[in-house]
């Protein structure tokens, strides 16, 4: 795949398509920042941060492909530095995997790449099986290794003293289908300290943003003076600047000033954004290897304002024993936030469908609500509950 140059890009593309893909920007203010070819030379990635003990070295502002519409996308931000690409095998229910082959293919040399796997729970969890899904995965993505393999959304890492598990991906490794092995999680405040002790885990993806990292800084520095390499994801912390009249208005970037709160943190090696636009990679990357400044600040200020008591902070759980019924309430919020604010509308669907009935709101509205005086933002839990509920049923 040949470089891309926007002005190449923006004039080969009738206006309807680069259209589709601008109204999927869930950043509504803006402007592009490359106009001339000097904006050109000086919108790349500015920074690379050492990769825990890997030897690699990761571009401080990375690619997360959960939502995707063409590889060229990728291909564009590999072409302004980005050198991190993040997927998983259950993205766009696999297509991510071969969107990152088409787009990647030519450098895989150039590049790292992270796939993920999720086993569930219950039911019987086979090496041959994750061998095989492995493979795969390796096939889609059109390359014989990965780069780092990790397992997918863990909430606790007694599922990672699965001899299978563990066999499996020692097997891989042997093989050399697998550089490095770590591990995704919504429930950093458990699995981040249960990682000092884990030798799984060399690299953890964990959400981090400026409403739920503060009270996990502590354990972030203890894992990473460990050497395990940190990706922070969910870095906007909702993502509703789209949804605030404020900040639609705003005259800076609320995106980069929350990559920058997130990648000033030396703790944290990169961050992954999802990059499913033109204007996505390069209101993103402008935000790359600069630090954070008092506009920001402020910025993130009114933010928090505005979206602190509508934001479910996913790895919060506070609410969840309040609630007679079991509900999935963080899941169920956070397929809801996929759906509003990242304007994922399919895949929002999709999860919500694959959610067991038992753990959905399907009791709330004759139900008298502790979750809402469990939650300590103030969240309408119930009242989100109902309405996530019918905006993802089909
Ligand atoms: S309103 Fe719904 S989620 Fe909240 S406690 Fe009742 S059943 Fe559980
Ligand atoms: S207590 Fe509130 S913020 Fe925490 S998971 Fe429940 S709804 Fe979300």
């Amino acid at each position: 795949m040949k470089k891309i140059s926007r002005r190449f890009f923006l004039s080969a593309l009738p206006s309807g398509i680069l259209g589709f893909g601008m109204t999927k920007s869930i950043n509504s203010n803006f402007k592009p920042l490359r106009q001339s070819s000097e904006d050109e030379q000086s919108l790349k990635i500015k920074k690379y941060n050492p990769f825990g003990k890997t030897g690699l070295k990761v571009s401080d502002v990375s690619c997360g492909a959960i939502s995707l519409f063409e590889p060229n996308v990728l291909r564009y931000a590999y072409d302004l530095g980005v050198n991190y690409f993040d997927t998983a095998e259950s993205y766009l229910r696999t297509k991510s995997e071969t969107f990152m082959g088409q787009a990647l293919k030519d450098v895989r040399q150039k590049v790292i790449i992270t796939t993920k796997h999720a086993f569930p729970s219950q039911g019987e969890i086979k090496r041959e099986n994750i061998i095989q899904r492995m493979e795969t995965s390796l096939k889609r993505m059109q390359t014989d290794y990965v780069d780092i393999a990790m397992v997918h959304s863990v909430d606790n890492l007694s599922m990672l003293e699965n001899e299978e598990i563990l066999a499996a991906y020692s097997q891989l490794k042997k093989d050399g289908k697998v550089r490095f092995t770590g591990f995704s999680t919504h429930n950093a405040k458990v699995t981040l300290k249960q990682a000092l002790s884990n030798d799984f885990a060399q690299i953890i993806l964990l959400i981090y943003n400026h409403f739920e990292g503060p009270e996990i800084e502590p354990l972030l520095k203890e894992v990473h003076e460990k050497g395990i390499g940190t990706i922070a994801m969910k870095v906007f912390a909702g993502g509703k600047q789209g949804n605030l009249k404020s900040l639609i208005n705003a005259e800076h970037s609320y995106p980069q000033a929350a990559i920058r709160w997130v990648i000033s943190n030396p703790n944290i090696d990169c961050c992954i954004v999802t990059m499913s636009s033109y204007s996505h990679v390069e209101e993103y990357i402008g935000a790359s290897g600069k630090p954070l400044n008092r506009d920001d600040l402020k910025l993130i200020a009114a933010y928090r304002r505005q979206a602190s008591n509508q934001y479910c902070r996913v790895s919060c759980k506070e609410c969840l024993i309040a609630c007679p019924n079991n509900v999935a309430i963080n899941d169920v919020l956070r397929y809801g936030m996929y759906f509003e604010d990242y304007r994922m509308e399919k895949e929002a669907i999709l999860y919500y469908a694959q959610l067991e009935d038992t753990k959905k709101p399907l009791s709330c509205s004759s139900c008298s609500g502790p979750c809402v005086r469990a939650c300590p933002y103030g969240l309408d839990v119930k009242g989100k509950l109902i309405h996530t509920h019918e905006l993802l049923s089909v």
